[in-house]
């Protein structure tokens, strides 16, 4: 059997984020989960083990960082920072952003910084159009 460990700080607060935010069954205006008109059970939770099934199943998965880290066992999964954003996630592979979105950001962030790069070097990232150089107006 799965021995349980206290949810640290920002797991409780990633929980409550998760419920309020995306559970079905929570009331904000009452503070309440519907189906079981009283106070939600995962919002009371110091503990991992024994999730509410609802949140478990279609609540939790919203947030794969948290998911792996309260409902296996061992330490904390091996995490890394969105180069974007700066959000965990767990990384496949080479993988360095947490999303597609993300990726599309940290592209654009890279073109931009490559065309700053060559328009820095002497010669380089301006478009010669054969047009005669500019001489100093005054006078002429
Ligand atoms: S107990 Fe479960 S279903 Fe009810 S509000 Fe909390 S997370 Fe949602
Ligand atoms: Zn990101």
């Amino acid at each position: 059997m799965t021995v349980g460990r206290e949810l640290a700080r920002d797991e409780r607060k990633g929980i409550r984020r998760l419920v309020t935010g995306w559970c079905a069954n929570y009331d904000s205006g009452e503070d309440i989960c519907l189906p079981l008109d009283c106070s939600c059970y995962m919002l009371g939770k110091g503990w991992t083990g024994s999730f509410c099934r609802y949140f478990r199943e279609n609540v939790l998965p919203l947030d794969p960082v948290l998911e792996k880290a309260v409902c296996e066992e061992g330490p904390p999964p091996d995490t890394k920072p969105c180069a974007v954003c700066g959000k965990p996630f767990l990384p496949e592979g080479r993988q360095a952003y947490c999303s597609p979105a993300c990726k599309d950001e940290g592209n654009r962030r890279r073109s931009r910084e490559r065309m700053r790069k060559k328009r820095a070097k002497p010669g380089q990232g301006r478009y010669d159009l054969g047009l005669p150089k500019a001489r100093d107006s005054k006078g002429s």
